[in-house]
C-alpha cells in the first residue's frame, strides 16, 4: 500500500491552501481508514474550530510557526474538554480539564489537533496489543503490529492522515514503532520536554517526542513543545534551537556496540544493512568504532525492574474512588471495592507490572532489585558519558527486525519485553535519540536506524540524522 503524506502544513501560511481544507482531507482519510483501529476518537468537531480560528488568525495578519500542522495525540496527552483513557477501561469515561503543556504549546503555534490515537494501555507494551481498544494495525502490512506503545501515532503519520504525532517513550515507544512504519520517531533528553498533562507511567523514564515524515518536521514541533515548564520541576530551561537540520561538515566519529551486532535475536539482512552503512561512513572519511559493552544483557532486566517499580506507585492513585473504574460488584468493604475497581479496571499486563513494581520495593526485596537497579542505571549512565566524550553520536539497530504479526504467539511476556532491547538504554541514561527509516528489508517491511548523542545535544541528533539519512539514500 502506499501513501502520499498530507500537504506540507508549510501550504497554510503560504496562503496556498486552507487549514481548514488540510484538515478536511485529514477527516476524510482517517474515516477512509478506520478498520487499521488507529485512532480511539477523532476530535472533528473541536479541530474544524480550530482550523477555523487559525485560517481567520492568518488572514488577520498573525504569524503563526506551526499553522495548518495537522497533529494526533497519543491517548495519554490530556486535552481541555476532550476523553483521555491511556488504552485502558480504568479511564474509559475521563475527561480532561485541563491541556498538557505540550499541547497547549503546539495549539498557540497554529497546529490542530485531529484526534487521539490508540496505544498499549498506560503505554506499557510493543505491539500496542495490550490497548483495551483493540490492536492497531499497520498501513504498511495490516497482518503485522504497528509497534508500541505508541503504534496509533505511528501508524496515523505514516498513512499520511496527519503531519506529526505525538507520542510518549519510556523505553522505545517512540522509536520502535517509527521504525515499524518507516517514519522518523524522535525521543528528546529526559527534562527536555514537559510532561505537566502526560498520564505518568514511570516517572524517571517517561518523555514526549514526535512523530513525523521527515527530520524538519519533527525538529520544528521540539522546538515548540521545549523549555522551562512552572508545571514541571524536572524541565530544563537551556533553549533549544534544532530547524532546520542540517547535516555537518567534516570527518564525525561515530561509535556503535560490538554486543548489539553480535545479539543472536538480530536480523541477519539488518546487521548486514549497518556493516555496509558503517563501511560507506568509513570510505567518506567519517570514524565508525565497535566499542566493547558489557552490559547488553542487563539493559532489559535493569528497565524492567525500575519501570514496573516507578509504575505501580503512579498507577496507585486509580482506585475507582478518586480516580478511574469503579466497580458495582456487592463488595461490603472499602479494600474490597480497590480489588474489584482495579481488578476490572485494568488488563492483565498492567496488573502484572504493578505487581511486579510492587514486588521489587518490598521491604526485604528493595535492596536486592530496585537498589541495585539503581546502581545499574547509574553505571550505565557514566558508561555513555565516558563514551559520548570522545564520540559524536551511538549507533545501532532500532529494533531487532521488522514489524512481528498480530497475534504472534505470546505466552512468555519476557519475549516481548526483548523487543525493547536496543532502545531502553536512551531512556535508562536520559539521553535523546532518534529513529530513522534505514531503509526496506527484502521482506518489504522498514527497518530503523537508531542515533544517540549528548544530553540536551538534540540539535546535534538531528544533524547527525540528516548526515546518515544522505549516506542511506546515496545507497
Ligand atoms: N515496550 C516498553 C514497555 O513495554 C516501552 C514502553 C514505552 O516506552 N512506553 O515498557
Amino acid at each position: 500500500m502506499g501513501f502520499s503524506p498530507l500537504m506540507d502544513y508549510r501550504a497554510v501560511s503560504a496562503g496556498k491552501t486552507t487549514c481548514a481544507a488540510l484538515v478536511e482531507e485529514a477527516l476524510t482519510r482517517a474515516g477512509q481508514a478506520a478498520d487499521l483501529n488507529m485512532f480511539i476518537e477523532l476530535f472533528s468537531e473541536s479541530a474544524r474550530a480550530q482550523a477555523a480560528a487559525v485560517d481567520a488568525r492568518l488572514a488577520a495578519g498573525d504569524s503563526l510557526p506551526l499553522a495548518g500542522m495537522v497533529v494526533a495525540l497519543k491517548d495519554n496527552f490530556c486535552y481541555r474538554g476532550h476523553r483521555v483513557s491511556a488504552g485502558s477501561k480504568m479511564l474509559e469515561t475521563f475527561e480532561s480539564l485541563f491541556s498538557a503543556t505540550a499541547v497547549e504549546r503546539l495549539e498557540a503555534a497554529g497546529a490542530v489537533f485531529l484526534g487521539r490515537t490508540n496505544c498499549d494501555e498506560f503505554a506499557m507494551g510493543s505491539s500496542n496489543e495490550t490497548s483495551y481498544y483493540g490492536p492497531v494495525r499497520n498501513p504498511l502490512d495490516p497482518s503485522k503490529v504497528p509497534g508500541g506503545s505508541s503504534g496509533g501515532s505511528a501508524a496515523a503519520v505514516a498513512a499520511g492522515l496527519c503531519h506529526v504525532a505525538l507520542g510518549s517513550d519510556t523505553g522505545g515507544s517512540i522509536r520502535q514503532p517509527a521504525a515499524f512504519t518507516g517514519i522518523v520517531g524522535m525521543k528528546p533528553t529526559y527534562g527536555r520536554i514537559s510532561r505537566h498533562g502526560l498520564i505518568a507511567y514511570a516517572s524517571s523514564f517517561d518523555q514526549i517526542g514526535p512523530f513525523a515524515h521527515t527530520l524538519e518536521d519533527a525538529a520544528a514541533v521540539l522546538e515548540i513543545m521545549s523549555g522551562a515548564d512552572a508545571f514541571d520541576a524536572t524541565v530544563s530551561s537551556r533553549p533549544v534551537v534544532s530547524s532546520p537540520p542540517i547535516a555537518p561538515i567534516g570527518p564525525q566519529r561515530y561509535a556503535y556496540f560490538q554486543a548489539t551486532l553480535d545479539h543472536p535475536g538480530l536480523d541477519p539482512h539488518i546487521r548486514a544493512s549497518l556493516e555496509n552503512l558503517f563501511e560507506q561512513l568509513r570510505s567518506a572519511g567519517h570514524t565508525v568504532d565497535a566499542v566493547d559493552f558489557p552490559y547488553l544483557d542487563q539493559l532489559v532486566p535493569l528497565y524492567y525492574v525500575l519501570t514496573t517499580a516507578e509504575a505501580s506507585a503512579n498507577l496507585a492513585r486509580y482506585d475507582g474512588v478518586r480516580f478511574g473504574h469503579r466497580s458495582e460488584q456487592e463488595v461490603d468493604d472499602l479494600d474490597g471495592l480497590l480489588k474489584a475497581s482495579r481488578s476490572e479496571g485494568f488488563g492483565l499486563e498492567v496488573q502484572r507490572r504493578i505487581l511486579l513494581g510492587t514486588f521489587v520495593l518490598s521491604s526485604g526485596y528493595y535492596d536486592a532489585y530496585y537498589g541495585k537497579a539503581q546502581k545499574g542505571r547509574r553505571l550505565l549512565r557514566d558508561h555513555a558519558e565516558s563514551l559520548l566524550a570522545s564520540y559524536d553520536a551511538l549507533l545501532s539497530p532500532t529494533s531487532p527486525h521488522t514489524a512481528f504479526p498480530i497475534g504472534r504467539e505470546n505466552s512468555d511476556p519476557t519475549v516481548m519485553y526483548l523487543e525493547d532491547l536496543y532502545t531502553v538504554h536512551a531512556n535508562l541514561t536520559g539521553l535523546p535519540a532518534l529513529s530513522l527509516p534505514g531503509g526496506l528489508h527484502p521482506n518489504g517491511l522498514p527497518w530503523g536506524l537508531h542515533i544517540t548523542t549528548g544530553r540536551f545535544e538534540e540539535p546535534a541528533l538531528f544533524a547527525h540524522a540528516a548526515l546518515l539519512q544522505n549516506t542511506l539514500s546515496a545507497h
